[in-house]
């Protein structure tokens, strides 16, 4: 269910605007408003879960899916050959900032590791 105090609660309906590049009937994908990469997208359930940590079994599928957009993502910007980073940030010391699970895609410049 919706969070009413989420930011990306609110990107999904509509209630903050976002820079759109998918949506499909589990998530959105959206460009990052600090990107730290040529290419650097979101991948964002639409169903509120606030971090990999409180997904079950149940969402092993959605989990799937939303690291096979991201590829579809990377692929369709150009990136398939040269390579592509999906991050998934767990927790404020892991630097989660926003608590709604999300995918980092990452892509267009050399990446380092391991990363900081
Ligand atoms: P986290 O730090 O939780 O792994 O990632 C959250 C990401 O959301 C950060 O990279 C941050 O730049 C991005 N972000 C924060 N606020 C907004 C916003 O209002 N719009 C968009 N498009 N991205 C945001
Ligand atoms: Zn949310």
């Amino acid at each position: 269910m919706a969070d009413n105090h989420c930011l990306f609660c609110k990107i999904i309906s509509g209630e903050v605007p976002a820079d759109l590049v998918h949506q499909d009937e589990r998530c959105i994908t959206i460009r990052d408003i600090n990107a730290q990469a040529p290419t650097h997208v979101l991948v964002i359930p639409r169903e509120h879960m606030e971090s990999l940590d409180e997904a079950s079994g149940r969402d092993e599928a959605l989990l799937g899916h939303l690291l096979r957009v991201g590829a579809r993502i990377a692929n369709d910007e150009g990136h398939g050959d040269s390579g592509y980073r999906t991050v998934i940030n767990t927790g404020a010391g892991a630097g989660q900032s926003v608590p709604h699970l999300h995918v980092h895609l990452l892509a267009g410049r050399p990446m380092n590791w391991p990363p900081g």
